[in-house]
């Protein structure tokens, strides 16, 4: 093979650059070889992961041990790998429907089966700790995507009671192994900010606390340490998207009593991020972070850290809705005051609980000047004008999806009368057009609990319209 100089030193200069990226910048680049491309989405169930774990027991350097059953018979298994000292415990899913992290813990386990530049990493790790990972913790829940489990307790405040089987597994493994790291992974509401800011939480944590006093002692401080570490990484990637959670004391929330009984106990809560609904870019982040938090604990790195440094971490805020619209004119009685519409969706259920579709629902009314969007926008001399009600009757949403929605929209029509609607919720997904059942008669007020259907007009001239809690520009 023959080089030229200019290619030779281009050669040099990408060794150099690659050389001199941290490793856990790395491993996030190649995330695509190890990512579960079986799961594509949130919302999945017990079945969809049992083979995959069971397929891992085959795997040299894994095993995986059915630990018991949840309440409605689904086994919870414990993923084990590495031959470390040190016990590292990760479970995921306490609550059924907070799934991002099982989904990052598929790609870990991928991550640790293969064979390729990171061994170097890989060994450093495996030989150093060894590591349990729960993965959906709470089946039942899962099923339903639903935070409790099937006896409907909220499985993080039955610690100390110990009522669920699912509890009691989770009690019983770390009391057995002796924990020395604790990761309790959850999902939190993407509606969370970093403080008094637009940001969203995208990843917060938090190092539970063990008392009333929340006093720091070194197991606390050592969560405290890989949290100053693992944040320090995310901003490379999500800056200013990294929260602190609440830290005062639940005596009858798993992490708390973790951390109380000796294992140095890391809530990693996975929020929003803009354009993400199904987590997916959140999920990386929380494979790269976990690649990263066990690396520091097998080589100590996190003792380099400050634990007084976890405190510039700002505290998770609530400033977030869907959509903001700002400064627009409501009219009572003939006259128009100004107020500011905070517009959430949540999501509603289909095909067992597997797909949804979004409503939207007014949510705040007034001076939200303090508050924002993930869409925003400013109404200034615009008035509000309810959306009316489209006269034909539709036979089904096939029909409403021919028609023209835009044109309709500014006429004025937000929302379509349909007959049948019954099993076409994968075309009301797409829909732009809101639809009610034929014998509705609703009528769109801007008020709490109203769903925000209505046309902004400036001196008469339709401009924007809010339809299903959507901004479309006219
Ligand atoms: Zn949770």
């Amino acid at each position: 093979m023959q080089y030229t100089l200019s290619g030779l030193l281009i050669l040099l200069f990408c060794q150099l650059s690659l050389a001199q990226q941290p490793v856990y910048q790395q491993v996030y680049d190649a995330y695509n070889d190890y990512r579960e491309e079986s799961i594509q989405t949130r919302r999945f169930k017990h079945s969809d992961i049992e083979p995959i774990l069971l397929k891992l027991d085959e795997e040299k350097g894994f095993e995986v041990n059915k630990l018991g059953e949840s309440i409605e018979g689904r086994a919870i298994y414990d993923v084990t790998f590495g031959s470390g000292k040190t016990q590292v415990l990760l479970w995921s899913q306490m609550h059924g429907d907070e799934s991002t992290a099982t989904m990052a813990g598929l790609d870990l386990f991928n991550f640790f089966m293969a064979d390729d530049a990171f061994n170097e990493l890989r060994n450093t790790i495996l030989n150093n700790i060894t590591v349990h990972f729960i993965p959906m913790l709470n089946p039942d829940g899962a099923e339903v995507f639903e935070r409790r489990n099937a006896l409907g307790v909220d499985m993080n405040r039955d610690a100390l009671r110990l009522q669920s089987p699912e509890s009691r597994i989770l009690k019983n493994i770390r009391d057995s192994l002796q924990a020395d790291f604790g990761f309790n992974l959850h999902d939190q509401s993407v509606y969370y900010t970093t403080g008094i800011k637009p940001e969203a939480a995208t990843i917060s944590f938090l190092p539970p606390a063990y008392n009333y006093a929340k006093d720091i002692n070194p197991v606390r401080e050592r969560a405290m340490q890989v949290i100053v570490e693992l944040n320090e990484a995310l901003q490379h990637y999500i800056k200013g998207h990294v929260g602190r959670y609440n830290d005062d004391f639940e005596p009858r929330a798993f992490g708390d009593n973790i951390q109380k009984w000796g294992t140095s106990t890391i809530l990693i809560e996975s929020g929003g991020f803009p354009d993400d609904p199904e987590k997916q870019r959140i999920r990386k982040l929380n494979f790269m972070i976990l690649v990263k938090a066990l690396h520091s604990i097998a080589t100590k790195n996190y003792k380099n850290y400050n634990r007084e440094d976890y405190w510039n971490i700002p505290e998770n805020e609530r400033y977030l809705y869907d959509l903001l619209v700002r400064n627009v004119k409501k009219e009572i009685n003939g006259k128009l005051y100004t107020v500011d519409v905070g517009i959430n969706h949540y999501e509603a259920e289909y095909n067992e609980h597997s797909r949804y579709f979004k409503v939207g629902s007014i949510r705040e009314l007034g001076d939200m000047s303090t508050y924002y969007g993930y869409d925003m926008f400013d109404a200034r001399g615009m008035t509000a004008v309810p959306g009316k009600v489209y006269e034909e009757i539709q036979p089904d949403l096939h029909a409403v999806q021919k028609l023209d929605a835009m044109e309709l929209i500014s006429q004025g029509y937000t929302t379509v009368r349909v007959k049948d609607m019954e099993g076409q919720e994968d075309i009301r997904r797409h829909l732009v057009l809101d639809v009610v059942s034929e014998d509705a008669s609703p009528t769109y007020t801007l008020e709490i609990g109203s769903r925000p259907n209505f046309i902004l007009e400036e001196a008469g001239t339709p401009k924007y319209a809010v339809v299903n809690g959507f901004l479309r520009e006219l």
